[in-house]
């Protein structure tokens, strides 16, 4: 009877210890906060959030279905609220069908913008085979996911069956606030989207957290654009090694001296910050 006793202890014991050492490999949970990560997916953008009601939203998919993986790390559910697609360049739209086969969608945000490659017949083709309609946004459509509200502030174009010169022209850009804090996503927008920006919402610019345009290229993140969000804290997502040269040095540098703390996927992985409604935290 003893020796049972003690196998059970010991079984208990070891499944205790499995269970701790599960844990330990966990990523912190979202626990009421609300999370953003700019996953590391290489050269290109997913952003993954998760509301304080455990909401989940990604916006973009990066380049590859590698992008599931990543996702997984964070979330338990198979359930993505929203998923937006800022433009229908590769590096942002090529993770989307494998996230689209993998998670029940609830919503999809696209620019409308049409295009030729592949990669874009594939994610509408993956859109129409798991019936997830598309709706097309522009600047001024807004969504309120519990505590949490996001609000479209670009294009003000209308792009539906246009074939944009520049994708990157099309980008959808959102602000998403939660409390007092906000987090600017600009997808890849350039500087012409920038001024624009500055032009129609000055105002609105203004948020805790920006995600830095285009992987940090040159041709983004002017000084009166950096001026005008006046971020805390700067997430650049980018491919190390990459044949773009991203980011750009220039951008590195304004963002110092504006004392901007900024982080790159490219040499920490994972981005993650959180918000309480009053501050938000970079997790180290
Ligand atoms: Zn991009």
């Amino acid at each position: 009877m003893l020796k049972k006793q003690l196998r059970f202890i010991g079984i208990a014991i070891l499944l205790i210890s499995a269970f701790a050492a599960q844990l330990a490999n966990q990523p912190s949970q979202a626990a009421g906060f609300l999370r953003v990560v700019a996953l590391d997916i290489g050269q290109g953008d997913a952003i993954l959030i998760t509301t304080p009601d455990d909401e989940q939203i990604l916006v973009d998919g990066g380049p590859s279905g590698d992008v599931v993986g990543k996702i997984l790390h964070y979330t338990y559910g198979k359930k993505l609220d929203l998923v937006v697609a800022t433009h229908n360049d590769a590096d942002h739209i090529g993770g989307l069908p494998a996230v689209v086969n993998s998670f029940k969608v609830n919503q999809v945000w696209i620019n409308g913008a049409i295009h030729t490659t592949h990669t874009y017949e594939s994610w509408l083709a993956t859109l129409k085979e798991n019936q997830v309609s598309a709706k097309a946004v522009k600047a001024g459509e807004s969504l309120r996911l519990g505590q949490v509200e996001l609000e479209v502030l670009y294009p003000t174009k209308d792009y539906v069956g246009v074939r944009p010169e520049l994708n990157n022209d099309a980008t959808i850009v959102i602000r998403l606030t939660y409390g007092a804090t906000s987090f600017l996503l600009t997808g890849d927008l350039e500087q012409e989207g920038e001024e624009e920006l500055i032009r129609d919402n000055p105002t609105k610019l203004g948020s805790t957290v920006l995600k830095v345009s285009h992987h940090g290229s040159g041709n983004s993140s002017a000084r009166e654009f950096l001026d005008y969000v006046h971020p805390e804290l700067a997430l650049i997502s980018v491919g190390e090694g990459n044949r773009y040269g991203h980011p750009a040095q220039e951008v590195i540098d304004r963002l110092e001296q504006l004392d901007i703390e900024s982080h790159r996927t490219d040499k920490e992985g994972d981005l993650v910050v959180f918000s309480d409604g009053a501050k938000v935290w970079f997790e180290d």
